[in-house]
């Protein structure tokens, strides 16, 4: 507010005008006046003197006190415009004040007309604190970095930010269709029946202290989030005022840490099986050549070494693919990159069939020689054995596996291809992933603890190569990889 009141006065009566500041002052009011009495003048001072108040004459030659609130209030709404007559009577001062004046005085009891012009100021300044209040509600309300609504009945949304309309894709507003969250909120959200409950706690009155929970929402375009809402009742009514985050992304971090460990757990078990096993024969072989009651039959003897053996390779292997494993989790595979022939190696590889099914037939096909290509040897050949003995392991005895090397642009190109059982659509991806072994894979009819084809696939990564996965016409699986050249 300013420091000194600046009122209009619409007077065309000197002495009256006279009589009207005398009591303004006497009511103790530091103000400055202007005094005007005709039309051009009033409109110009409306202006030019920028009041906080307007006191005026009912009747005045030439204009008249109606008029003259009329435009006052079309022109300046906020200023309050208060009549301060002679004669005026009970119907027209009440429509006077339907019309938009604030007050009205008698100038035969001008004694209220300081009480009276401190009163509307006094509305003028609560309005505009209040103003400046809905201001600030609303600037936090379009700032926070939630999205929130007020619902009314039926759950429409009255109002929301843009946060609301970020989150959800619904504007809301006086062009836009009404929004129902009722509509927007996904019945197979965990804690729908919360928001619900709450909803109508708070129509019929109730709701006082705000809840939280979970629920599912489905933006308009049709993709489902999940939120973590807030809610309680808009203070003086019985709308709820709803706060929504998104949590969409850690839910499903949270789902994946979770499958994670489930994953860890499951792989200690199968682990400590893996392990267990050729533990046992070793041991059980041992104790039985120690024993110098037991007589071995002269011919199973080299059976009983051969399973021996076999048995430690098993454990080699184990222990190879664990500290792999570690290797590329912690500190990255070191590679030690030469040129070497692709046809070479594919050959050896197909010709080592140490420890596998006596009837298995391996056949290999250079399609289109590659010629040269700059690998890790050593890596390059664990990736072809560990997908042969895999076509070895899972496919049926007898059934043919084949290998076939082409060169395409800029890479070779291997396929290792079996008759087996091939994977299942939904697993195809993840047999790449650490841990992942495919269900019948878990009941533990082959020995494998899921981590082959992830070692296979970083290895072939840090050669710069790709691996993925094909069924076969006719049935079985076909390993694919490049390597670039
Ligand atoms: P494991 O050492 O347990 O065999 P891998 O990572 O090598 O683990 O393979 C992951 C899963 O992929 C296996 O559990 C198996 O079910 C499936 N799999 C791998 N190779 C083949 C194949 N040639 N035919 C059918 N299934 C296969």
């Amino acid at each position: 507010m300013r420091e000194k009141i600046r009122i209009l006065i619409l007077e065309d009566n000197a002495a009256d005008a006279e009589l009207v500041q005398r009591e303004l002052e006497k009511a103790g009011l530091s103000f400055v006046a202007s005094i005007v009495a005709a039309k051009w003048e009033f409109l110009q001072q409306l202006d030019v003197f920028d009041p906080d108040i307007i006191l005026s004459d009912y009747k005045l030659p030439g204009f008249d006190g109606i008029s003259a609130m009329r435009v006052a209030v079309a022109r300046k709404p906020e200023i309050p415009f208060i009549f301060v007559t002679g004669e005026m009577g009970e119907e027209r001062a009440i429509d006077t004040l339907k019309e938009g004046a604030t007050d009205y005085v008698l100038k035969q009891r001008l004694a209220r007309l300081g009480p009276a012009v401190e009163r509307a100021l006094a509305e003028v300044e609560e309005k505009s604190q209040r103003r400046r209040a809905e201001e600030n509600y609303r600037t936090v309300f379009e700032t926070t970095g939630t999205a929130m609504c007020v619902l009314g009945e039926d759950s429409v949304v009255l109002s929301a930010n843009r946060g609301f309309e970020r989150l959800l894709g619904y504007a809301v507003g006086e062009s836009e269709p009404e929004v129902r969250f009722k509509q927007v909120v996904s019945r197979d959200g965990s804690e729908v029946e919360d928001f619900y409950r709450y909803h109508r706690e708070v129509l019929s009155g109730g709701g006082t202290d705000p809840v939280f929970f979970e629920v599912r929402v489905v933006h308009r375009d049709g993709r489902t989030l999940d939120v973590l809402a807030s809610m309680g009742r808009l203070p003086g009514t019985r709308n709820s005022v709803l706060s929504l985050i998104d949590v969409t992304r850690e839910k499903k971090f949270e789902g994946e840490l979770k499958e994670r460990a489930e994953r860890l757990r499951d792989f200690l078990t199968v682990a400590s099986h893996e392990i267990r096993h050729p533990i046992t024969v070793i041991k059980g072989y041992t104790e039985m050549l120690e024993d110098v009651d037991i007589e071995i039959p002269e011919d199973m003897v080299a059976d009983i070494y051969a399973s021996m053996d076999d048995a430690a390779d098993r454990l080699i292997r184990i222990v190879t693919e664990l500290m792999d494993m570690s290797l590329i989790e912690n500190d990255g595979i070191e590679l030690d990159m030469t040129s070497c022939e692709m046809k070479e190696l594919v050959l050896e590889a197909a010709t080592d069939k140490r420890g596998w099914r006596a009837d298995r037939h391996v056949e290999v096909e250079v399609l289109s020689d590659p010629g040269l290509a700059t690998v890790d040897r050593v890596r390059f050949m664990y990736v072809l054995d560990e997908l042969l003995d895999n076509a070895d392991k899972y496919s049926p005895e007898g059934s043919p596996v084949s290998v076939t090397l082409e060169a395409r642009a800029g890479i070779a190109l291997v396929s290792v291809l079996d008759r087996g059982p091939g994977i299942p659509e939904s697993d195809r991806e993840r047999v790449f992933e650490r841990f992942y072994q495919v269900e019948d894979a878990l009941n533990h009819s082959q020995p494998g603890m899921g981590l082959g084809l992830y070692i296979v696939k970083q290895l072939l990564d840090a050669q710069g190569g790709k691996i993925w996965y094909e069924p076969r016409d006719g049935g079985g699986s076909a390993f694919r990889f490049s390597i670039p050249k």
